[in-house]
């Protein structure tokens, strides 16, 4: 039994704050705060398992948090605000004594470049205070790091080849949206291609490599190479690696659109004057997409994420691929959510889990596949995220 402060009422944190109130056993007095005060009171008020408390809390200030933290004591911080809150988060956390949990990693606001870097320096003042900071336990990054060292624990000797292949099949009937936090989302999107080959990165232009992937359940969906923060993670942590690579699946019509936006210059995160005022385009174009967490209703069609993992096992070479595909329909009926924002609130609840019942526990910063992947694999088929392993798929990836 345990308390929990939740930071970001965004689509993500609407759906942590669902499934941690379901398990009060583990979460037994939550609170839930951010920016704005009216988003944490909408989400409590659709929660009727338990009482969730509210707080208002601007996460960019390290004392704000650090006084929120006091007041309310909590065990653990779980941090579903944006990466550029991280650091500011982490300090308080060791400030006040708490532990750590993100999704996504810091990026300073000023530069569209996302790395650990920042938050591993972080290591040697939670080990020194006895403190676990669990960095990326979403779904990618989280459970594909989390599917590979599976992967390796139950499958393989040694693993070669990894690629992780992220696909939205769904409809959400907008013309163009985002399906989380759309600042972030195209600041990723728009970075150039990078994928790891024998020891060294290769960078490729923005979209530039794409290839047809057939996915489970869905078929074949022409999928983009684009850097994805786990990336980093996984190379250093699997050394036998020769090469990992992550795909993600983008409509015709979201290439147009982003293709146009980023013509007229909508993209870009510099400041322009605009009669008289500093803006930032992308934040503007931000305010005018819709809000990823009103996407759910009327949304239809699956996602479907997964590891194809090539390896050695007995001497003898094969492949398997581990997936979970969500259902946007299913998921809103569940918690007024669609899927991209279930498959990365259901991990990070999963995570917290781990940590507060000490299935998880460590001193120091670290990401997902540095934990034993069993107790966490096995939560994931009973919080709404079955998955399958497919051994020596016949269709699917190929080379
Ligand atoms: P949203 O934009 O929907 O929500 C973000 C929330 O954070 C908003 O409620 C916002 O407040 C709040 N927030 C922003 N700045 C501050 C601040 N300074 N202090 C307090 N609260 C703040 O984003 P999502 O829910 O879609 O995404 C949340 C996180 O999840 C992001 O970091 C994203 O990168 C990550 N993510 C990870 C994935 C994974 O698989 N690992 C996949 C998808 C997302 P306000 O309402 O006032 O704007």
């Amino acid at each position: 039994m345990s308390k929990l402060l939740i930071i970001g009422a965004g689509s993500v944190g609407s759906v942590v704050t669902h499934k941690c109130a379901d398990v009060p056993e583990v979460f037994s007095d939550i609170m839930l705060a951010s920016r704005t005060l009216s988003k944490c009171k909408k989400i409590a008020s659709q929660i009727k398992k338990q009482k969730i408390r509210t707080a208002q809390v601007d996460a960019d200030k390290s004392t704000q948090v650090v006084k929120l933290i006091r007041s309310f004591k909590p065990a653990m911080v779980l941090n579903v605000a944006l990466p550029y809150q991280d650091l500011a988060i982490m300090d308080a956390c060791l400030k006040t004594n708490v532990h750590y949990l993100d999704t996504a990693n810091y990026e300073p606001p000023d530069k569209a470049k996302f790395e650990y870097k920042w938050q591993w320096a972080y290591r040697s003042r939670f080990k020194k205070a006895g403190l676990m900071a669990l960095l990326g336990c979403g779904f990618d990054p989280g459970v594909t790091n989390i599917f590979t060292k599976y992967a390796l624990k139950h499958y393989f000797d040694e693993i070669h080849y990894l690629d992780i292949v992220d696909c939205n099949a769904g409809d959400h009937g907008k013309s163009f949206a985002t399906n989380f936090n759309p600042e972030i989302n195209i600041r990723e999107i728009t970075q150039r291609g990078k994928y790891w080959e024998n020891g060294k990165w290769v960078e490729t232009d923005p979209l530039s490599v794409h290839k047809p992937v057939s996915y489970p359940g869905i078929g074949p969906k022409e999928s983009y190479l684009l850097f994805h923060e786990e990336l980093e993670s996984i190379v250093k942590n699997f050394p036998t690696l020769k090469r990992a690579r992550f795909w993600m699946t983008f409509s015709q019509n979201y290439i147009t659109h982003l293709r146009v936006l980023e013509n007229v210059g909508i993209t870009g995160i510099k400041p322009i004057k605009y009669e008289g005022k500093n803006i930032v385009p992308l934040k503007f174009l931000k305010a005018l997409l819709p809000d990823p967490s009103s996407l759910g209703e009327g949304y239809t069609g699956k996602t479907s994420i997964g590891c194809y993992i090539r390896g050695i096992k007995n001497g003898e070479e094969k492949t398997i691929y581990i997936y979970n595909n969500c259902d946007h329909a299913e998921v809103y009926k569940e918690c007024y959510a669609q899927a991209i924002s279930y498959t990365t609130g259901v991990p990070a609840m999963i995570g917290a889990m781990m940590m507060l019942t000490g299935k998880w526990s460590g001193k120091g910063v670290f990401n997902t596949e540095e934990m034993d992947p069993d107790p966490f694999m096995e939560k994931l088929n009973i919080y709404g995220l079955p998955w399958n392993v497919v051994e020596n798929p016949k269709v699917g990836f190929g080379e």
